[in-house]
Order: structure tokens, then sequence, then C-alpha cells
């Protein structure tokens, strides 16, 4: 029997449209604030698995409502089970949007909304691809469970709730990244470096601040400083050459009798701290050539001379690429310094197999007499995960993208967290094609809806190879 699944899906596709408008109308942003027994994380959330789970009921699935927590939407039979993990939870919307996020509009064959690429778009796609194989009554020897969490974009609860209460898939894959395929994941772990904010030089750093997240490589440096001489003219020559010097913006002024600067780099995320400009470590390699003394000089020494252009940590001799997963890497994501609460740097890392949290501390703590710096590992993290190209799910669905859109098709390891995690084999597949910008947690985020049609297919297929 051969079947045409892109044809299959194409016959779908205003059915298709329509349900995912109505999912994009629901504003699903989490807000505990409003949070009742059977909305545990809001009204929004709640009101997007309800309709999503109706439109499964409608076409004739049988749907579980976890708790409020999680959906699940099942079919076929057999022993092993293949999970698809989705969420219908959205980021808020945050500024910046042409037309109004919450009422989908379709442009140039674009369907803009929030949560149209991340994830109610794919989840969709994925959703129409398992109704395909439902609706030509194919043969079936597995299980599927298709799962909606309502957490997945602060801390995963709905999706932990049904890992906890619901049996555990067998393998799967979540529809909430991008094709071909993601098999692997770093780990993710963070350590904040600790200082003392006293001072003794000719000059005091009385204030410091730079960076926003551990996840973020910062844009922005701020820094206070008092000379003891009351005179900044040298600080403020040196200072103009630095920035004609480097890629970076740079601006100072005296306030109050204190020497103010900013420096201003590139935002990026801490999975490729390469693809940013550290406003922080720059500002302390500027620093470093005065003469600052006690807490004060160890914390901008430490950034200027440790972390400065390493996010790969060859200072401190702790360099690490695995074949597969790739280098270990670190994202210096804040910095504060002050009298009162003294230094902090936030270290975040991602690291490959062969490496873990104990090899990352060690390499710290090698520093810490020569910086009097103390280092902290903050509670939570995750390990890493790794599902073999030759395993049989990820040969399965890379086979089905080549066929379908004729193009070579290898894995992929990311230094973020997608819910293939969850499972032991899995994976994340789909649904932004190479190629496509990527406006997921953006303002005017979009899909392009001959995407969407295409990944159905993709879908419709993949699952059905998995389960026939
Ligand atoms: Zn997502
Ligand atoms: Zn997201």
């Amino acid at each position: 029997m051969t079947i045409d699944w892109k044809k299959e899906a194409e016959n779908r596709r205003e059915e298709l449209l329509e349900d995912l408008k109505s999912m994009l109308r629901i504003k699903s942003v989490r807000d505990e604030s409003k949070k009742t027994d059977d909305a545990p994380l809001g009204p929004g959330p709640k009101a997007g698995l309800d309709q999503f789970l109706s439109i499964a009921n409608r076409d004739g699935f049988k749907t579980t409502n976890i708790d409020g927590m999680a959906g699940e939407i099942s079919f076929g039979q057999g022993d092993e089970t293949l999970g698809i993990l989705a969420h219908v939870d959205v980021m808020p919307a945050g500024k910046g949007w042409n037309t109004d996020p919450f009422e989908p509009v379709i442009k140039d064959g674009k369907i803009y909304a929030r949560g149209a690429s991340d994830d109610k778009g794919p989840s969709m796609a994925a959703y129409y691809g398992l109704k395909i194989i439902k609706d030509l009554n194919l043969p079936v020897s597995k299980k599927v469970a298709f799962i909606l969490g309502t957490d997945e974009e602060s801390s995963w609860r709905g999706m932990d709730y049904y890992f906890k209460n619901m049996p555990e898939p067998d393998f799967g894959f979540s529809p909430d990244a991008f094709f071909p395929i993601i098999n692997g994941e770093k780990g993710n772990v963070t350590f904040d470096a600790k200082f003392n904010g006293t001072n003794d030089g000719n000059y005091s750093l009385i204030k410091f601040d730079s960076g926003l997240r551990e996840n973020m490589v910062p844009r922005d440096a701020e820094a206070w400083i008092e000379s003891k001489n009351g005179n900044y003219d040298e600080m403020i020559k040196k200072f103009d050459e630095f920035v004609a010097e480097n890629p970076i913006v740079g601006e100072s002024d005296i306030q109050d009798g204190k020497l103010y600067i900013h420096v201003i780099g590139k935002a990026a995320h801490a999975q490729e701290p390469k693809r940013g400009i550290n406003a922080g470590t720059y500002m302390c390699l500027f620093l470093n050539q005065f003469d600052f003394g006690a807490g004060a000089k160890n914390f901008i020494s430490f950034a200027a001379e440790k972390l400065h252009l390493d996010s790969r940590l060859n200072n401190f001799d702790m360099a690490y690429t695995d074949e597969v997963m790739g280098d270990l890497t670190m994202n210096a994501g804040i910095f504060s310094f002050d009298e009162n609460n003294g230094g902090s740097i936030t270290l975040n890392f991602r690291y490959p197999q062969g490496t873990d949290p104990e090899y990352i501390a060690n390499g710290l703590n090698s520093t810490k007499e020569q910086y009097d710096a103390k280092f902290v590992q903050h509670e939570g993290g995750m390990v890493p995960h790794y599902v073999p190209e030759d395993d049989p799910l990820v040969k399965t669905l890379l086979n089905v993208y080549r066929d379908q859109t004729g193009e070579d098709a290898h894995g992929q390891v990311v230094g973020g967290g997608t819910y293939g995690r969850l499972m032991k084999r899995g994976v994340a597949f789909g649904a932004m094609f190479p190629g496509v910008p990527d406006t997921m947690h953006q303002a005017n985020e979009f899909v392009p809806v001959d995407d969407l049609i295409k990944a159905a297919a993709i879908y419709a297929q993949g699952i059905y190879e998995l389960i026939k």
C-alpha cells in the first residue's frame, strides 16, 4: 500500500488551520495568581488544554485530562507506546507586535500569533499526522500517547506530573524544536563565583552590574568607580582608547564625584556564548589595568584573566570536547558587586557526556586561592541526554525526513533542554525547517502555512513507520 502523505496533509489544510486558529486565540500564558483546583496553572493553560482535547474528542480519539496539569490523546493498541510530547502553554506576548498576538493573521503565506511556531503550530501539525493515520484506518501494532503539557515555558510541571502519574512511553519525540532532528542535549549546571565586597587601592569599585539571566550573554555592563585623588582623566582617556580598539560601545560620565562607565556588547543565548559579546568581561578587562585592591581586585581580575573570551575553559585547563556532543561551554551571565553583598558572577555550563558537575567544580576550585573566591553550585540542573543515530527511532525519523524533503539529514546535539529528554529514547523532531527565521518567544512570531502542511505529512509518515 502506498500512501501519498503529502496529499493527505494537503487535503486537510483548511481544517488544520481552523483548529490551529482556535488554539492561537487562547491566551494560554501561565498565571498562578488566578489558579483554581481544576486550573492549577491558571485559566489560560486550562482553556488551551480543554480546547485541544475537545478537538481530539470530536475526531473520535480517547482523551484523558490529568488533573488539569496535562492531557493525553490515545490511539492504537499493542505492548509498546510511542509518546508525542507537545505543549499548549505560550510565553507572554511581550512588546513590539504589529498585530494582536492572540488574534491569528495570515499574511504572505505566514500565520502570525503567539504560539504559531512554539508550540501550537507544530503540535497541531503532529496531531494531524496522527489523525491521518486514524482517518485512513491504517493497521498499527503499537500505542500512541499524544501528551499535552501546560507549563513547558516555565518549569515543566505539567509534564513532570504526567510522568509521575502515568506510564512512561517506551520511546518518542517532541514536535517543539527543529527539523531534521535533535537527538542529543548537553547537561546544564550553574555555579556562582563569590568574592568579598572590600576595596583597597587607588581606585574603589563602588558598584558593578551586568547581565539579566544566567542563560544569556550580558549585553550591558555598568560600573561606578571612585578614585582616591578624585581625578579620572587617565581612566577616561584609556577608556576611550579601549572602546576604539574593541567590538563594544561605551560611554563614561562623572556623577557625584564618581566615574560611571557603561559598556554595550551583544546578547546571545548561553548555548553558544561565542555568538555574543560579553559586556561584563570587557568591562573587567578594562578595569583590570588599574590599581584596585582586595575583593574588588579579585572580582575584576578573575573575570578579566579567566572568563574573558574563554567559553571553552582553556584558562582553567578544563577544555573538553566529546566526539558526538561537542564542547563543554561556559557563559558568564550575571555580574554584581557592591560593598554590602560582595561580588558574584553566575557561570552557566553546558556539558557533554564525559564531564559532570564535579569535573567543573574541581576546575573552578583550582583558582580559588589565587582569587580568594568561593564557588557555589546551584540546585537543579540537567544531565546530558543522547540517543544514538543508529537507534531505530532516530533512523526512522531521519529516513522519513530525507524521503519527503529530498534533503540530506543528520542528528544534532544542542545545549538546551527539550521534552525529548523526558524519555530514555526521546528526541525532538521538528517542526521548524532549516533556513526559516526562528521567531519563538519573540514579537511577531510566525510559521509559514506551507511548512505546517509539509510537517503534518512528515509527522504522519513518521508516526506510522514507528507504530505500524
Ligand atoms: Zn516550546
Ligand atoms: Zn518556548
